[in-house]
């Protein structure tokens, strides 16, 4: 499901969902899309911010684009919790994400 970009939407508030969120280029020619675990933006960035701050300034190692947009997780149901985080920086499939 694909995090709205509002402004009162934290890091903090990301981090109850699982942990980590996908991170998907703004370029649709590129479409790439990564895992990301949040402590490191909330490091980096404090977990106040907005988590517009990653949006921003997220730039994409293959095409060089600055900006992204944020997914959360899958819930992956009661007995697995949300979808298993397939490792930093791992290009999100559907074949990775199967819970
Ligand atoms: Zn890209």
């Amino acid at each position: 499901m694909p995090i709205a970009p509002d402004a009162t939407t934290t890091l903090r508030d990301l981090i109850s969902d699982g942990g980590w969120v996908i991170i998907n280029c703004d370029n649709t020619a590129c479409g790439r899309r990564v895992a990301s675990r949040l402590p490191a933006f909330i490091a980096k960035y404090g977990p106040r911010a907005s988590s517009n701050v990653v949006r921003a300034n997220s730039v994409c190692s293959v095409c060089g684009t600055k900006g992204c947009t944020l997914t959360a997780p899958s819930w992956a149901g009661a007995d697995k919790g949300w979808a298993e985080f397939p490792g930093e920086g791992v290009e999100v499939t559907a074949s990775n994400l199967s819970a």
